[in-house]
Parts: structure tokens; C-alpha cells; sequence
């Protein structure tokens, strides 16, 4: 399928595509295996000029396209499900400081951003508010012209590695999901730790972390955008990552097409290769019909945020919700085509079929996603 794509959008593509191709495909297992951030290699991406896809050019960037990161975040997921994820955590809170963030807050933080030396986090998550965001108990309180947070954030990507956090946290409970305000947390505040690092079914080279405010003080400066504009922060970015976290999936499933084509024309039973067997066939052009409907569906919500369409949330969580699907779907097949070697960790599928897992699950449960769809249908 031609997706017309612009001239940088291309380039973008290519330039991603290769580093997969040389870099991150041959360490793929590895990373699996060790379950650490690959820090080497964000330092090569950084040298690479990655970063600054996500900034605008003003800031020190080249672009602030959802469909540019889309394009970057589907490669290297095609490479690792974890560097896909890592780079979209990152791309969304760097979103949050070019959307929301003042001339001050830009300035000081985005040239770092684009030149891969700060890295960011979107705290959102905590133990007792999941699906429910709005039940969020982190307390922020007033105090010598700032405020105090108090609380423990669940399930952080990226939180021991990044510099900044974006941090959402209750001003007001009195006001319900209205008291909610974001604040931006640098590493090294004291009172602010990282907790617990999570031991992962997949992903494992995207680093998942608890993080606890122990009467952790933040300048008034610090909140991103208004008082009790937390909330609508929360969801403006959601409308974008869930985009993100489609094209995970996508990438992630792609790869495993891609393996199983292969796997399938070198592997011979009854005399010959079991893609000459239709029973493989249809599994083969379902996979890729259903990879194709899905990227048609991202690249469409990615084209609907740069136009500047006023309404995201339908389209995001449809091609969220699809995606996602989809990819646990495709990884599942793919490890039916390779049989009993799909199975075992020498062979690279049941590992994306374990990526593939968590993409049904955050930036909002594939439940979330269809609440949030029939309620637009039903209204
Ligand atoms: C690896 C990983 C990385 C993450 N990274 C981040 C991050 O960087 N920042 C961040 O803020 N969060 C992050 N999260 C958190 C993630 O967004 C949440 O896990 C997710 O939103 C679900 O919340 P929960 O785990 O508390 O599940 P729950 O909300 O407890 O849901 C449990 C089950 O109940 C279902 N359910 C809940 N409510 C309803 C309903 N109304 N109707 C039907 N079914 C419902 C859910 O779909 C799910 O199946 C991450 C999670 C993981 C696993």
C-alpha cells in the first residue's frame, strides 16, 4: 500500500528502518534476556539525531509530527517492542512540555530533549487508579510558594532513567478529576525516589518503575499549564500515545509477519515448504491484511493530530484498540506457523507474541478503548 508519504517522512523512515536493520535486530534476544535498558544504545540513537523528531525545530528539533514519531516508533518496534515503547513514553512527555509547557519551561528543557540528553517520564498510573485516572490520590499541597507531593506512582516506564518526570497529582479533591494538576519533577528533587523496578513478561529492555514523593518540594514554576488542568493534560496526551502504542503493536507484528514468510518458505514437511500449504497460506495473507488495516487506521489518526482535527479521541482509541488486537493475533499465529520452535526462546516470535501482550493493556485496557468509542457511538 502507498501511503504517500512526505519526503521526511520518508527519510525518517529509512534512517530508522537501517539502525533496526544493523543494530537492534541482532541484540534483539539478547536484550530479552539481560531485561536491562540498552543505555548504549539510546546514546547511538541520540548521536543519530533521533531525539529530535519529537521537538520542534525552534527548540532544537526537526519536527513535532505525530505521524514522524509514528513512523520512528512503528521501526523500532519492528526491532524491540521495549525500544519502541521507551522511545513513545518519552515522545508523548516530550509532547506534554511543546503542548502545555510555557516559553520558560520549553526552553529549558526541550534543546536537552532533542539532543538525547534528558530523557522524560509520564506518571499517571498509581496502585489504587488505573483505568479509573481520575481516582488518583497523590497529594499536592501548597507551600511557601510551591507545593509538597506526597504519594507512589505504579507502573512508570522509563522511571529510573528519566530526568524529568510529568507528574499528575491532586491540588484539590474537592473537585473531583477538576483537582488534578501536572507538574513537572526533575530527578534529584528531594523526596523524590525510584521504587521498585518491575519484573516484565515482555518489553523487558523498557524499564518499568515505582515512584514515591516523600514530601518532595516543587517550585510553583513547575506545574505544566493551569491549576486543575491536570485532567484534560492527561487526556490531550492520551489522544496522542494511544497512537504511539498502535504503532508498537503494528511494528511488533510486521516483525512477526516478516519472520514467519521467511521461516515458512526454509521450513519443509511432507516434502515440502509449509508455505505451500494453504492452511499456511490464508494464515500468512490474513496476518498481512490485518497488519495493512491497521496501519492504514494509525497513519490516518496520526494525519487527523497534524491537521489539527479538533476531536482525536474516537480515532485514537480505535486505532489503539485495533492495532493491539491485532498484534496479539498476528505474534499468536506466528508462533503456530513455527510450530514447536516458535515456542522456544532460540526463535525470535514468542517473544513478540509476550511484547505484544502489554500493548492490549496500557495507555488505557482495549476495555477503555471500547467504553470510550460506544460512548462516542451512543451519543
Ligand atoms: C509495562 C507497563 C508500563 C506502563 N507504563 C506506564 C507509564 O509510563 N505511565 C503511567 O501512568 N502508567 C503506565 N502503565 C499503567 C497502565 O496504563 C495501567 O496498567 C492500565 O491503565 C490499567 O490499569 P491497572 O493495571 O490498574 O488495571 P485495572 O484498572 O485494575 O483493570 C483491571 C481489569 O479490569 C478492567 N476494567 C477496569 N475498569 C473497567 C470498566 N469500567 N469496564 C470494563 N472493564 C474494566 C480492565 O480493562 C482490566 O482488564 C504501565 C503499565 C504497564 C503494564
Amino acid at each position: 500500500m502507498n501511503y504517500y508519504l512526505t519526503e521526511t517522512e520518508e527519510m525518517v523512515k529509512g534512517l530508522f528502518s537501517e539502525y533496526v536493520d544493523k543494530r537492534i535486530i541482532p541484540l534483539r534476544a539478547e536484550l530479552d534476556e539481560k531485561d536491562v535498558f540498552p543505555e548504549e544504545l539510546f546514546k547511538e540513537m541520540a548521536a543519530q539525531d533521533f531525539f529530535r523528531i519529537m521537538i520542534p525545530e525552534e527548540y532544537g528539533g526537526m519536527s513535532d509530527s505525530i505521524m514522524v514519531s509514528t513512523l520512528g516508533i512503528e521501526e523500532l518496534s519492528r526491532g524491540d517492542g521495549g525500544i519502541g515503547v521507551t522511545f513513545a513514553a518519552h515522545t508523548i512527555t516530550s509532547k506534554g512540555i511543546v503542548l502545555y509547557g510555557n516559553e520558560e519551561q520549553k526552553k529549558k528543557y526541550l534543546p536537552g530533549i532533542a539532543d538525547g540528553k534528558l530523557f522524560t517520564a509520564f506518571a499517571l498510573t498509581e496502585p489504587g487508579a488505573g483505568s479509573d485516572a481520575a481516582a488518583i490520590k497523590t497529594r499536592a499541597v501548597k507551600k511557601n510558594g510551591g507545593y509538597v507531593i506526597n504519594g507512589t506512582k505504579q507502573f512508570i516506564t522509563s522511571g529510573e532513567i528519566a530526568d524529568i518526570c510529568l507528574v499528575i497529582a491532586n491540588t484539590d479533591p474537592d473537585k473531583g478529576y477538576k483537582g488534578l494538576t501536572a507538574f513537572i519533577v526533575e530527578k534529584g528533587t528531594p523526596g523524590f525516589s525510584v521504587g521498585k523496578k518491575e519484573d516484565k513478561m515482555g518489553i523487558r529492555s523498557s524499564v518499568t518503575n515505582e515512584l514515591i514523593f516523600d514530601d518532595c518540594e516543587v517550585p510553583e514554576a513547575n506545574i505544566l499549564g493551569e491549576l486543575g488542568q491536570g485532567f484534560y493534560i492527561a487526556l490531550g496526551l492520551l489522544d496522542r500515545s494511544r497512537i504511539g502504542i498502535g504503532a508498537q503493536a503494528l511494528g511488533i507484528a510486521q516483525a512477526a509477519l516478516d519472520e514467519s514468510i521467511n521461516y515458512s518458505k526454509m521450513r519443509e514437511q511432507f516434502g515440502k515448504s509449509i508455505s505451500a500449504f494453504q492452511g499456511i497460506q490464508f494464515m500468512l495473507a490474513d496476518m498481512g491484511t490485518s497488519i495493512e488495516a491497521a496501519r492504514a487506521l494509525i497513519y490516518q489518526a496520526s494525519r487527523n493530530v497534524d491537521s489539527g482535527e479538533k476531536n482525536l479521541t474516537t480515532g485514537s482509541a480505535m486505532a489503539k484498540l485495533y492495532a493491539t488486537d491485532m498484534a496479539m493475533q498476528v505474534t499468536t499465529d506466528a508462533v503456530q506457523i513455527f510450530g514447536g520452535y516458535g515456542y522456544m526462546k532460540e526463535y525470535p516470535v514468542e517473544k513478540m507474541m509476550r511484547d505484544a501482550k502489554v500493548t492490549q493493556i496500557y495507555e488505557g485496557t482495549n476495555q477503555i478503548q471500547r467504553i470510550v468509542i460506544a460512548s462516542k457511538l451512543l451519543k
